[in-house]
């Protein structure tokens, strides 16, 4: 039955890494996605084509995407932050893009530099691009309930975002607690909201372990009818050289929580540990440099 099975979106390789400020090897990259590629994803994401400038750690975004072995059956997906970084996704062979949109006007100005109008309309030339290249887009919310400067976030303002992107084509919305503040309550009182408006199959839940209560934030998502969540294996990104602090949910965490529920994910277990004991080493020999 559908379900009783859930689907992980793994982003550690982009939304991990883009937040640890130990740089890791290309290579390194590349083994860390391909021991992912085992596990049974359906989905991983690989890098982002930003601006090195911005996201250094992710400047070889080209050269992780033509190194990684491919299984047929996962999609490897990219951030594409404009339509260079889409054109770039495109020559790199990706199977899919994201897009990102904040739920919080200031959130939008001081993490991009411009409303989330102008955000949406930036974004239009990738959705555009990839309209005719039929490469499927998937839409970012951060925010979704707590904004490092405004604080709460409306439900009707990610409600509002959400609506804009799935009409632009997204075909499915990840819906961001960025700060990792969201509780059962507030993820809750936000999905009631989004929920009324657009089919749960199109929502997935992004959540960051802050206050490490992302488990029951799925809990409480799983009720509302959400079957997608994305997690990052090790728990990585959000505090330097300290895998598993305030990065998104670790994968392992998410996969064992379901599978004591019995609902399926489709992840071994054995071959996640293994990727994970390298995550572990990739960081126990950068801080020992
Ligand atoms: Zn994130």
């Amino acid at each position: 039955m559908r379900n009783d099975h859930v689907s992980i979106v793994e982003v550690g390789p982009r939304d991990g890494l883009q937040n640890e400020k130990t740089i890791i090897a290309s290579e390194d990259k590349i083994k860390l996605v391909n021991l992912l590629s085992d596990c049974g994803f359906d989905t991983i994401e690989v890098t982002s084509f930003v601006s090195p400038k911005w996201v250094p750690q992710l400047a070889d975004a080209s050269v992780v995407m033509s190194g990684i072995s491919r299984h047929p059956r996962i999609s490897y997906a990219v951030l594409t932050p404009n339509l260079k970084g889409y054109t770039q996704a495109k020559e790199s062979n990706a199977s899919e893009v994201a897009i990102f949109a904040a739920a919080s006007e200031t959130f939008s100005q001081n993490n991009i530099n411009c409303s989330i109008d102008e955000s949406l309309v930036r974004f239009g030339r990738v959705m555009d691009a990839a309209r005719v290249d039929q490469v499927p887009v998937r839409g970012y919310i951060s925010c979704v309930v707590d904004c490092p400067y405004e604080g709460k976030v409306l439900p009707s303002a990610v409600c509002s975002v959400a609506t804009r992107l799935l009409d632009m084509g997204c075909y499915e919305i990840s819906l961001g607690d960025t700060t990792g503040n969201g509780t059962p309550q507030s993820i809750g009182t936000m999905l009631d909201c989004v929920i009324e408006h657009i089919s749960v199959d199109k929502l997935a839940g992004h959540y960051h372990d802050t206050n490490h209560r992302t488990l029951e934030n799925i809990d409480i998502s799983l009720e509302k009818g959400l079957r997608r969540f994305d997690s990052s294996i090790g728990g990585i990104g959000g505090c330097p050289y300290a895998p598993g602090a305030r990065g998104n949910v670790a994968t392992s965490d998410v996969v064992r929580f379901l599978h004591d529920k019995n609902i399926s994910t489709g992840i071994d277990l054995d071959k996640l540990s293994l990727a994970l004991q390298f995550v572990h080493s990739l960081f126990e020999q950068n801080s020992a440099n």
